[in-house]
């Protein structure tokens, strides 16, 4: 699986990284804020801070890809093909957790975004074992999205479909990876979404018109 070094919750502005894998991640770029959907990526820049944060991105390649913009005005034109993509994912990561068959047409995308052929792999060496990383080598800004594409092979192929879940709090849009033993994850996070369904279920088990233990 694709190693990356976002921290958690501690970086650029209210970007979240509780998914587990940066594809979850991105599509998370939609949340629920006061019971409204938002999207953190507001703009050009948002998306590019997004992947330079994740690593997807060198600082030096988002320069370049910042520059071109600036030249050409495409940024606007990638964020809503970056949105597109995101929705796909959505659905995509929704059939898989109904058990449907994922729509042929979001693969079909995916792989159109896989053959700009701006990735390159690299084999990286570590203390006990290796890892394959793909490097982003755009030769036009709107390649940088095909990194996009690449961690979604890379969470399809190298995760387990199963692990790829929805938070169960109803009013929650986000996604994450359950890396649990037992399967056990519920939540995107225990504290934002776990402690107010418990507390929900609690006061619900306490209701003077329900009898009995709990
Ligand atoms: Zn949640």
């Amino acid at each position: 699986m694709n190693s990356y070094s976002a921290e958690s919750n501690t970086n650029t502005a209210d970007f979240m990284f509780l998914g587990g894998h940066p594809c979850l991640d991105f599509v998370n770029t939609e949340m629920m804020v006061q019971e409204q959907r938002t999207d953190l990526l507001t703009n050009p820049e948002r998306l590019l801070e997004w992947l330079e944060t994740t690593s997807l991105v060198t600082a030096e390649t988002a320069n370049w890809v910042r520059q071109g913009w600036l030249d050409d005005g495409s940024g606007a034109l990638v964020l809503e093909q970056a949105r597109t993509l995101r929705q796909m994912l959505r659905t995509m990561f929704d059939q898989i957790i109904d058990g449907t068959t994922v729509d042929p047409a979001i693969i079909t995308a995916i792989n159109a975004y896989l053959a700009v052929q701006a990735l390159q792999l690299n084999l990286v060496q570590h203390a006990h074992d290796f890892d394959a990383e793909w490097v982003l080598m755009p030769r036009e800004p709107q390649h940088i999205l095909a990194s996009i594409a690449a961690i979604t092979v890379d969470l399809l192929t190298a995760g387990e479909q199963r692990r790829i879940k929805r938070c169960e709090n109803p009013s929650c849009i986000r996604y994450f990876y359950d890396t649990t033993r037992n399967h056990s994850r519920r939540w995107c996070s225990m504290e934002q979404c776990g402690n107010r369904m418990k507390v929900a279920a609690y006061y619900r088990r306490k209701r003077p018109q329900q009898k009995g233990s709990d």
